[in-house]
């Protein structure tokens, strides 16, 4: 499911603008449903102990894409990869960091060790044995951003090449002019998280910027999850192979506590509040900590092919048959490990078991529908999302079909599991003219559309249809709706919050009794709809004016 790491916002055009064609020649009513059956049996078997976890590259792989395989054929669907096999595949590397002692911080004639795991969290993208942090001065540079069109830059005048910078976590809090209490929300999204706010952007700057170390200062209210969510990323970690295998990274990254950071920088003679305040005004400027850290990090490395999924129904028009609407969803979730409350098998039931069953029924349906798509659909199930939608990033980078002849993505992660819904919510709402598409289709339902109720997280950067985004191909983020029937208003929110605190990335991830599948079904026939209704539009749905997104999709397309 969407990593609960820090991320973007989604620049929201005008939301009045004229649909491409969102209403299809089939109505809603005369359209399949998809059965809470299915998706409830594929849930269970995907999630079940057999299939261990579903990690990458161990025999929860092997069983996951051969059931895959089984029910595409089942459904009448073709291999989906042009050599005629049903896998595209997908060459990762493994790393597994083991700290060799704490990470040691020296100022003056002071020493003070920083307990791995305890207060700092560090790993490397490095392939190599060993990195290793030498007496690496550190400085303390704020959000760690440099926004040009918001006249920011923390790193002004400070030059950072060798050293370690310590940053805050998620982007600069404005407060507006004249209200201290409100953020100004014509900078850094306001309220809503950009993409500054985002982990792998300040990693990615760091690097950029040749340091040898971040360390992001974790607070578990602007990070949005628990230092213990930052603790697991000490584990085992994927990437994809690059040629330089990652030595233009910097060499660790990491996170740590706020208490830490507290006495860090309290050796260092400063005030964590004090500077934090200050970091969030343009006249902040990075602080050299006459301190230096160093740690040595031995890594387990292995390569290893992962695989995704992919099969598709060829459109039926002798033309339009040549572009695609691709379904995504993770298969992958994070195997065998840590055990909690005796249950070391972390399942992955909703997270994402839940939305590959709902591929594979949208598949089934679609492949029965008359008349059939013109338009060819490809439903994918991808590979490492959990270890930073690198599936889908392999796809994006090496698409087995034109992704300008790619009409549009529709991702699926996770379902909703507890009943009927008034309302659907789409992240990132009026983003592109898929969110058209999705309101006939709900409106058809008598269902509304809800813009996401948490912008703050930044969730649209936080699935695997942001790869398809990011190259400019429109994708759809569609997530559960909180308005239930026939329940209290706060029930929603009361479960979705009670989900992520209990079973989010936990072994209880797992198919309950309570489940109640026919909110999923409705949301599955209206993401049915959408993909048929794109496969038979006279045009291809656009970003709205303003998109981050849409300039690269009408290069791409040469307008
Ligand atoms: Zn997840």
């Amino acid at each position: 499911m969407r990593s609960f790491l820090p991320v973007v916002l989604v620049a929201l055009a005008a939301a009045c603008s004229t649909p491409s064609q969102p209403a299809g020649p089939v109505a809603m009513s005369d359209l399949p449903n998809i059965s809470t059956d299915a998706i409830l049996a594929d849930t269970r078997k995907l999630s079940s102990d057999e299939f261990e976890g579903r990690a990458p590259g161990t025999k929860g792989e092997e069983l996951t894409v051969q059931y895959f395989i089984e029910q595409f054929k089942a459904a009448g669907l073709q291999p989906g990869n042009p050599d005629g096999s049903w896998t595209q595949k997908v060459p990762l590397v493994s790393l597994t960091p083991q700290p060799q002692g704490p990470v040691v911080v020296k100022r003056g004639g002071q020493t003070r060790s920083f307990k791995i795991r305890d207060d700092i969290v560090v790993f490397s993208k490095h392939v190599t044995d060993e990195v290793r942090l030498e007496n690496s001065e550190l400085v303390f540079a704020g959000y760690g951003v440099q926004a040009p069109e918001f006249q920011w830059d923390d790193f002004r005048g400070v030059d950072v090449k060798g050293k370690t910078i310590v940053v805050l976590v998620n982007d600069p809090p404005v407060a507006a002019i004249g209200n201290p209490n409100e953020l100004d929300p014509k900078i850094f999204g306001g309220k809503a998280m950009t993409y500054y706010g985002r982990w792998t952007y300040k990693f990615e700057k760091a690097a950029e910027l040749g340091a040898a170390g971040i360390l992001i200062v974790h607070e578990t209210v602007p990070a949005g999850y628990p230092f213990t969510v930052v603790q697991g990323m000490g584990g085992e970690r994927f990437d994809l192979v690059t040629p330089d295998k990652n030595a233009g990274r910097a060499k660790i990254e990491g996170w740590m506590s706020v208490e830490a950071a507290t006495a860090l920088l309290k050796m260092a003679g400063q005030d964590y509040q004090k500077l934090k305040a200050r970091a969030a005004t343009r006249e902040f400027k990075a602080v050299p900590l006459g301190a230096t850290a160093s740690v040595t990090v031995k890594q387990k490395s292995r390569t290893l092919d992962s695989q995704n999924v992919i099969a598709k129904l060829p459109g039926s028009d002798p033309v339009l048959k040549d572009e695609y609407i691709v379904y995504t969803a993770h298969w992958d979730h994070f195997g065998v490990g840590e055990p909690v409350n005796g249950d070391n098998i972390y399942n992955g039931a909703l997270d994402n078991a839940s939305g590959c069953a709902t591929v594979l029924e949208i598949g089934r349906q679609m492949a029965k529908l008359k008349p059939q798509p013109r338009r060819s659909i490809l439903f994918l199930m991808v590979t490492a999302e959990e270890q930073g939608l690198l599936g889908s990033q392999y796809y994006a980078e090496f698409p087995l079909y034109p992704l300008q002849k790619t009409l549009a993505n529709i991702n699926i992660d996770g379902i909703n599991q507890w009943g009927r819904t008034k309302d659907l919510t789409l992240i990132g709402l009026g983003a592109s003219d898929l969110d058209d598409y999705a309101r006939a289709a709900a409106d058809e339902q008598g269902r509304v559309l809800r813009p996401d109720a948490e912008p703050e997280k930044g969730f649209y950067y936080r699935s695997d249809h942001f790869n398809f985004a990011k190259k400019g191909v429109p994708a759809l983020d569609p997530d559960s709706g909180i308005d239930f029937i026939g329940k209290p208003a706060d029930y929603g929110k009361k479960k979705r919050d009670e989900y992520t605190s209990v079973d989010y990335h936990a072994p209880s991830d797992q198919v309950k009794a309570d489940w109640d599948l026919s909110g999923a079904a409705e949301d599955g026939k209206l993401f049915l709809a959408i993909g048929y209704r794109l496969a038979q539009a006279d045009r291809f749905p656009e970003w709205k004016p303003g998109n981050e997104f849409k300039a690269i999709r009408d290069k791409m397309l040469g307008r």
